[in-house]
């Protein structure tokens, strides 16, 4: 596996924003992850785990260390006793429909969620009342030293948007264990359209999906839709007119420009004691 020098990570972020990672791999075994570690603490590198790349605003800079992305060579599925063996790598969507072709479900709710399994899991992805941790029995996790170890469901530390894993950064996803149940195609395939239908309302343009998580007992969206900032502009993001919790790249925008419309949002909702926290990952220095 090759570890290369200076990637720029705008190509594989759904932002298209984003400096160079001073180092980058695509590990294709668990081996590779296991150089890839070693390579890392030889050189004393932070390492950084990347799936799809649909919730990270990486700074102009880059990111110093080394960006491991887990992408398509982590990608397999098998299917036992009700529940799904699956790789981290996965798109959660290609998982959803590959079920649903067998008659298989319980997550279908969240197709067209953009992102990795492992992404996915991270994240506690969520839409429509569901998460992707309800469905989690176990993962399979690698440390900075290279050892596998198996998670129990409660060691994931499921809420709202939130794992474990945003608290400790030194676990990568390798795989997880879902439930998944029989369900009549024809309702999967309504489900999932029912879902796909929805989400052609979202921005088009690239963006991170929402960008701040739901304050407790309000949207994030409606603060920012009556803090009057829709469509408000800053270089070529945009906080998005038709759904303010999406701050879109209009061609060029900076990893900057995003910052300055998510720190105009913190300021002012501040103002009313309300408090923005970010839901997308923010790589490198903005300050
Ligand atoms: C148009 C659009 C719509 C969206 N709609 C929704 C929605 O409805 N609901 C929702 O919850 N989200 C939504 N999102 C956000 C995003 O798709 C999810 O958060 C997704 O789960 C992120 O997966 P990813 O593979 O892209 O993760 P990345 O963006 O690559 O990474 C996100 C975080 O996960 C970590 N990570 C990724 N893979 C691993 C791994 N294998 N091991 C350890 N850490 C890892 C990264 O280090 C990073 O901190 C949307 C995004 C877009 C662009």
């Amino acid at each position: 596996m090759e570890i290369k020098e200076n990637v720029p990570l705008k190509d594989y972020t759904s932002y298209k924003i984003g400096g160079p990672a001073r180092f980058f791999c695509e590990p294709a075994s668990v081996a590779d992850i296991k150089n890839a570690l070693t390579f890392a603490e030889a050189q004393h590198l932070m390492v950084r785990v990347l799936g799809s790349g649909t919730n990270v605003l990486v700074s102009d800079a880059g990111v110093e260390g080394l960006v491991i992305r887990i992408g398509r060579d982590f990608s397999y599925l098998s299917i036992n006793n009700g529940s799904a063996r699956v790789a981290a790598g996965l798109p959660l969507d290609h998982l959803i429909t590959a079920l649903a072709s067998d008659g298989l479900g319980g997550f279908e709710q969240l197709a067209g969620i953009p992102g990795s399994v492992g992404g996915g899991i991270f994240m506690n992805a969520g839409a429509y009342g569901i998460t992707l941790g309800d469905f989690v029995q176990e993962s399979m996790v690698m440390d900075q030293r290279g050892r596998i170890k198996c998670l129990s469901q409660s060691e994931h530390g499921f809420s709202y948007r939130n794992s474990i894993f945003q608290h400790r950064d030194d676990l990568i996803i390798l795989e997880t264990l879902l439930t998944i149940l029989p369900k009549p195609t024809e309702q999967l395939a309504q489900t999932i359209n029912e879902s796909k239908e929805k989400r052609r309302r979202l921005p088009l343009l690239p963006s991170c999906g929402s960008t701040f998580r739901n304050p407790p007992g309000t949207y994030a969206g409606k603060v920012i839709e009556e803090l009057g900032l829709k469509g408000t502009q800053i270089g070529q993001a945009q906080i998005s007119p038709t759904h303010a919790n999406f701050i879109v790249n209009l061609g060029d925008a900076t990893a900057r420009d995003v910052y300055e419309l998510i720190k105009l949002i913190q300021n002012e909702a501040a103002a009313y004691g309300i408090t923005m926290k970010p839901e997308v990952r923010l790589w490198g220095q903005f300050e």
